[in-house]
């Protein structure tokens, strides 16, 4: 693969293609300063990202959306140089609910159309205002609903031209098998966003997915923020691993560059999340250097197969 930053995109199974590098935007919204995201993606679009990975739930949509207007309106970008991805929620699965919460999306980010739409998880919640429904004893209300069903919406969605493309997240291979062998699939998802680093590097995933033309899109590329709340954080930090730190410094590079790197070079997409200018700079120079075999090899090796992300709901 010819990694370039003119040509960092990857293909989808729809003839859609999709940036190899994107913004992650996932930021404590009690912990982040209102006004930081936007300040950030307007940054990301001006150093070269074209790929922004946002959601509902990050709750700052519509920062984000507000700096790809701005951008557009300073003549940096058209809209159709940018690809931006949202999530549907897990108390959004029922059919009927799919199109209204990404129009819901739309207006929140003030665009005409998404270019991908992925259902975020593959479990759902029960529908209504709380995020995190839950009952007297602080159990999370599941809600039993038809994944193929969903995906049905998401197909009507992209006929309706509100998504380009549709994908999923955290599916493994059960749950993608049963929408591809759906019957009377219409479109197969293009992506399925995963964890995915040298620390949990998924061969297997990765192999499956590649067999059907599914794009991994990795997420927690560094390892994560490493927040108590949710992040296990018993598995050591990976920007301190030594073999990245030492490869780096062959490239003059820094562990996170050979992370990133590594992530590309397998084909996988990579939406690092940073909200400082110069960490935002840092990660979007990993197109003019390459790793060998080996240390492709070696850092394969590294893998723990620990996730920081359990998710454990
Ligand atoms: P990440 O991108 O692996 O790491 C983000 C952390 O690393 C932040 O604390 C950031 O701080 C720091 N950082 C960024 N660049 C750095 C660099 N060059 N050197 C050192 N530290 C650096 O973690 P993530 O936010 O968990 O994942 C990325 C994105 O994936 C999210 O933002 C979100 O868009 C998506 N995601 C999706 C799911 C899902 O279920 N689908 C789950 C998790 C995440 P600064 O901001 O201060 O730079």
């Amino acid at each position: 693969m010819n990694l370039t930053a003119e040509s960092h995109r990857v293909p989808l199974s729809d003839g859609n293609s999709i940036p190899l590098l994107g913004l992650g935007t996932y930021a404590d919204p009690q912990k982040t300063p209102k006004g930081s995201c936007l300040e950030s993606v307007k940054i990301a679009i001006d150093t070269g990202y074209r790929h922004i990975d946002g959601a509902f739930v990050y709750f700052n949509e519509h920062e984000v959306g507000q700096a790809i207007r701005e951008k557009i309106a300073e003549g940096k970008i058209k809209r159709e140089d940018i690809f931006y991805c949202g999530k549907l929620w897990n108390t959004c699965h029922p059919p009927e609910l799919v199109r209204p919460t990404l129009e819901k999306t739309l207006k929140i980010l003030q665009l005409d159309y998404v270019d991908l739409y992925i259902i975020e998880l593959p479990m759902a919640f029960k529908p209504g205002d709380a995020i995190y429904p839950k009952d007297e004893n602080g159990k999370f209300i599941y809600h039993e609903t038809d994944l193929c069903a969903t995906w049905e919406a998401m197909e009507a969605c992209k006929d309706a031209g509100l998504a380009k493309s549709i994908g999923v997240s955290n599916f493994n291979r059960r749950q993608l098998e049963m929408i591809l062998n759906k019957p009377g699939l219409k479109y197969k998802p293009v992506s399925n966003q995963v964890e995915c680093h040298p620390y949990f590097t998924q061969p297997k995933l990765l192999e499956f997915c590649r067999k059907h033309d599914i794009v991994i899109v990795g997420y927690s590329p560094l390892g994560t923020s490493r927040d108590e709340t949710w992040v296990n954080v018993s598995s050591p930090p990976l920007l301190k691993d030594p073999v990245l730190n030492a490869i780096g410094k062959k490239y003059n590079k820094t562990a996170a560059q050979v992370a990133l790197r590594f992530s590309i070079q397998r084909g996988v997409v990579v939406i690092p999340k940073s909200f400082n200018p110069q960490r935002i700079r840092e990660n979007f120079q990993i197109f003019d250097f390459s790793l060998t075999e080996k240390e492709m090899k070696e850092i394969e090796a590294l893998n723990k197969n620990v996730r920081y992300v359990e998710l454990l709901m």
